[in-house]
């Protein structure tokens, strides 16, 4: 029974990591499942009109999401309950000029998006995802709409040298130059030529991109900057003509989906755990959690789960963690409820703040790079991580309530703290606890190979994180007040 749970919310799971390319596809997913959960869109450009027991959301950029559900006895100045994940995971986005031919081979221009460990992007089978602006017209007025867009197919690989051609490689280790070297190729110009498409891409030798204005195309700016190849798929994809691509927005993606493996089907195979997996548990976590006609009957507070997007580079963008997305959210609510002006400083105070981010299970291969006794292992639950010098909001406070919750749900938790000899991560967690002024512990789920092309997790630690927040959510505002810090 508990076996056949843990499947259900790992295939689940799974069927998220497939949907969910990219960080706006993993919003438009996440989209979906909200809908479908009875959560109402709201606009953030519109005023808001809430009403107690109802379940809302909101995107921004398309790139971070949030979604909330207002408890049946909340009332302004009460807390608010949330998990924070986030979308985006390390990859190759294409450049703005992408456009590159050398040696007669059609290459695919990319600039590298956040830490990730760029050599295990050799030899895979690549395609492109991401969003694009489409031009429209309609009986001769001009319009743009924004499209997600995904090519299924392996349409590109960035190939390693092979080893005869460089014998250092077994002695010194595979060292390569990240704007050299790491470059997509797309297709021949032999092919492109045959398929009539070169002569329309004007091959250009020895690495030297177009300057993007020698020819004029009908909307005056993709066309010339990116190889009509490439083109001609993504308007297939869309319906449109290749002219009619204004502008975009993709990134290199693997094309292997993911899977549960290993010999015991005790793994999952994937890109993009981090942080897909924590947004994946929060979300099905909090829509869970409110699904029934009476789980928001006894809620005095709001049960919120916010999904950001650019953490991988450091939180600061209008939709990131640094930005006022997520207070903008917690101020909006509580003024639609009441009109004191301190309600808010006493909802921040009231409120908790789960920040949830990948955790680095111990590497058997590598055992002397954990401290000894913080060795997350796989299966083991979620980590609470803490750090001494606030790269990590935990405190014993923020980790007692959530170890309350586990010693309630007999649910496994392990501690992390980094060796002293070597540097902290960091995550959303100190940003959101700086700038909002809530109550913050910091976990995640154990993985190993964090920001690999390829990353693996456990099952069993996607079936606990899953419960372990749905608790959250469904106990929290009777838990708080547990333990009084300050009056
Ligand atoms: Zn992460």
């Amino acid at each position: 029974m508990a076996k056949q749970q843990s499947y259900d919310v790992v295939s689940d799971f799974i069927d998220f990591l497939n949907a969910s390319p990219t960080a706006f596809h993993a919003v438009d997913e996440a989209k979906k499942r909200l809908k479908s959960a009875g959560f109402q869109q709201l606009s953030e450009r519109e005023l808001w009109d809430l009403q107690p027991g109802h379940k809302y959301f909101f995107t921004r950029n398309h790139s971070t999401v949030v979604a909330f559900a207002v408890g049946k006895k909340y009332v302004a100045g009460n807390g608010f309950y949330i998990i924070g994940a986030h979308t985006d995971s390390p990859c190759l986005k294409l450049k703005p000029v992408s456009k590159v031919v050398k040696g007669g081979i059609l290459e695919v221009g990319v600039q590298i998006y956040g830490g990730g460990l760029w050599h295990t992007w050799f030899d895979r089978d690549l395609t492109v995802a991401g969003r694009v602006i489409v031009r429209e017209e309609n009986a001769g007025s001009v319009s743009y709409s924004h499209h997600l867009v995904r090519i299924e197919e392996p349409i590109m690989r960035i190939p390693t040298l092979a080893i005869h051609l460089d014998k250092t490689v077994s002695s010194d280790g595979f060292k390569f130059n990240n704007e050299t070297h790491l470059i997509p190729i797309l297709a021949t110009s032999l092919k492109g030529e045959l398929n009539k498409l070169s002569s329309e891409n004007g091959p250009v030798e020895n690495g030297n991109q177009t300057d993007g204005n020698k020819a004029i195309d009908k909307t005056g700016t993709t066309n010339t900057k990116h190889h009509l190849l490439l083109l001609q798929l993504l308007a297939s994809k869309l319906g449109c003509e290749p002219d009619d691509i204004y502008d975009f927005e993709l990134q290199a993606c693997d094309t292997q989906p993911s899977t549960v493996g290993g010999a015991a089907r005790e793994f999952i195979f994937s890109g993009r755990l981090d942080n897909l997996c924590m947004s994946f548990c929060s979300l099905k976590a909090l829509i869970d959690a409110t699904s029934s006609e009476s789980s928001l009957e006894e809620e005095t507070g709001v049960r919120m789960v916010a999904l950001f997007d650019h953490e991988e580079v450091g939180s600061a963008s209008a939709q990131g963690a640094g930005s006022p997305v997520m207070l903008n959210a917690v101020t909006r609510v509580t003024n639609t409820f009441g009109t004191n002006p301190n309600l808010l400083e006493k909802a921040a105070q009231r409120s908790y703040l789960v920040s949830a981010d990948m955790a680095h299970a111990l590497h058997p291969n590598y055992m002397e790079k954990h401290e000894v006794n913080h060795q997350p292992k796989l299966h083991g639950g979620l980590v609470i991580k803490n750090n001494a010098n606030q790269r990590y909001a935990t405190n014993a406070v923020t980790s007692f309530y959530f170890r309350e919750i586990a010693t309630k749900h007999n649910l496994p938790v392990q501690d992390f703290v980094v060796r002293n000899d070597m540097s902290c991560g960091s995550t959303i967690g100190p940003i959101l606890a700086s700038g909002v002024g809530i109550r913050t512990v910091d976990v995640g789920a154990p993985q190993l190979s964090m920001h690999s092309i390829r990353e693996i997790c456990a099952v069993d630690d996607v079936k606990y994180s899953y419960e372990h927040f749905k608790a959250f959510y469904q106990e929290f505002s009777h838990l708080d007040g547990k333990m009084v810090v300050d009056i």
